[in-house]
């Protein structure tokens, strides 16, 4: 089969349980690619801008990003539990213009940024 991460070719050892549902990553991809919500905290004047991501420290082209995409239910269950706060998705294209969202948010208190993969939040700390 293809790896539809990095597109070599696995083999399958196809089964009576997965035969229907067979693995679409290739081994290695499939360890290094295991999505863990990382947090970061930027405590800012007036309130917190609370940053969570799936995969720290590596690089994605577009492809990889929209496959690995569907891991983002799980922050999905975290944005359920902070309801009153302003929430924000980062992509590679709107990092490009992050900086113009801040006239649009910088009124509220707590601010929740979620990500694929990190970016450095740190050099805008001076917009908040
Ligand atoms: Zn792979």
């Amino acid at each position: 089969m293809k790896c539809k991460l990095c597109d070599n070719y696995y083999i399958v050892d196809l089964k009576l349980y997965n035969l229907f549902n067979p693995p679409e990553l290739c081994e290695t991809c499939s360890l290094e690619y295991i999505p863990h919500v990382y947090q970061e905290i930027i405590p800012v004047s007036g309130g917190l801008v609370t940053y969570y991501y799936l995969y720290d420290d590596v690089k994605l082209n577009m492809k990889q990003e929209e496959y690995l995409e569907k891991n983002f239910k799980i922050l999905f269950k975290k944005m359920e539990k902070l309801t009153r706060n302003i929430t924000l998705f980062i992509d590679s294209k709107s990092i490009k213009n992050f900086s113009e969202y801040f006239p649009l948010i910088i009124n509220f208190k707590n601010i929740n940024f979620y990500s694929l993969k990190r970016h450095n939040l740190i050099k805008y700390i001076d917009y908040f």
